[in-house]
């Protein structure tokens, strides 16, 4: 396996993407999902033009930042406990995982304490699986209203993890929900969020997350191989 070779596919993969939709391949962003992948091969991957890396466990990633530090850009891409928030925001340039008030208001607080505006993104459940967090697309508008009213945090956009299904065709329509969920926030708050990222699309349907608008995606097993 040769990550080089790997993130070649990839690039390849999300620039036909981009021309099938009329998008500029610089659209978007591509996330390498590094957990449980070893440091050498987060390395290598780096090496290969990998700017951004999104870890779900904030003690693993933490782990890899003492030897990666600033490398890598590091982004949160799972459940965030309140308690690990102090610690996230040692070396997380940008949480995709906001999932509650009760969490937003946690990083207000630390965010308030260092001084600074912490960028993050709001997960939305499009799937409907009651195993996933975000917010129900009900509540979104609303919550999302509420959190840009927070003084140190900065809301960039919208996160989801689509539908577990194995044609990616059947996961658009929670692609779709996300973005037209991001134009239904844009206009009822305008001005006060930017929300120009969507944070969607993994390994299994990337392409098609592309082609509904995702600005980032994240990927992990196309990269670095299965985690087993
Ligand atoms: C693991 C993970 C990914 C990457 O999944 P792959 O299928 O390996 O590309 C993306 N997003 C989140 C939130 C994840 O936890």
């Amino acid at each position: 396996m040769s990550i080089r070779a790997n993130i070649e596919t990839v690039k390849g993969k999300v620039a036909e993407a981009c021309r099938r939709c009329g998008r500029g391949p610089g659209e978007v962003e591509i996330i390498a999902v590094t957990k449980t992948v070893d440091i050498q091969l987060i390395m290598e991957a780096i090496d290969n033009g990998i700017t951004t890396v999104g870890e779900n466990r904030v003690q693993e990633a933490w782990q890899k930042y003492q030897t990666i530090g600033q490398k890598a850009s590091w982004h949160m891409i799972g459940h965030l406990q309140t308690n690990k928030v102090g610690r996230v925001l040692q070396f997380a340039d940008l949480i995709q995982s906001v999932d509650s008030l009760h969490l937003a208001r946690e990083i207000q607080r630390q965010a308030e304490k260092l001084r600074r505006v912490v960028a993050v993104l709001i997960q939305i459940n499009t799937s409907g699986e009651e195993t996933k967090f975000g917010f129900q697309p009900e509540t979104a508008s609303e919550a999302v209203e509420e959190i840009a009213t927070l003084a140190n945090i900065k809301v960039k956009g919208l996160m989801t993890i689509g539908a577990f299904l194995p044609d990616p065709e059947e996961v658009r329509p929670c692609f779709r929900m996300l973005r037209e969920l991001r134009e239904t926030i844009k206009t009822r708050i305008a001005g006060s969020v930017e929300m120009e990222v969507l944070s969607m699309g993994m390994t299994g349907d990337y392409e098609v997350a592309i082609e509904e608008g995702a600005t980032m995606i994240r990927v992990g097993t196309a990269i670095f191989g299965s985690r087993g």
